[in-house]
């Protein structure tokens, strides 16, 4: 596998092969985490000093998700940014991804950084070996 290889992504949901499905993440989620994040910031920046509690209430960040064609059919967003996984299908594609979303405001309320990671771990194992 390199990195010009095709991801075999699979279903957040089943489990199963997510060919011809799309990655998501809901934009209610996406409101959630940035309203607790910034609860979060102004919590933490009145305080004098940062404490270890407070690295374990930082608020959770926005899910992406993958859906298989069946899941998506079923799922529950209620409205969500979507990512034909056609789209997406390497990881310079999905670096591609990266670039755009980068400049939306909701950007750093998501895992984006942390999901991908992992999806270049899962990819390709032998490339990311040693980078945390
Ligand atoms: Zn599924
Ligand atoms: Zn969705």
């Amino acid at each position: 596998m390199t990195a010009g290889d095709v991801i075999a992504w699979r279903c957040s949901r089943c489990g199963g092969s997510a060919d011809g499905g799309v990655l998501h993440i809901s934009h209610r989620d996406v409101r959630a985490a940035e309203r607790a994040a910034k609860e979060w910031n102004a919590t933490t920046q009145s305080k004098e000093a940062f404490d270890l509690a407070d690295i374990f209430m930082m608020p959770a960040l926005a899910q992406w998700q993958v859906a298989c064609p069946a899941c998506m059919r079923a799922h529950n967003c209620a409205g969500c940014y979507q990512i034909e996984l056609g789209q997406c299908a390497t990881l310079t594609a999905l670096l591609r991804w990266q670039a755009h979303l980068y400049d939306k405001s909701w950007f750093g309320a998501t895992n984006w950084v942390g999901f991908v990671h992992r999806v270049a771990q899962e990819h390709a194992p032998h490339e990311t070996a040693g980078v945390w």
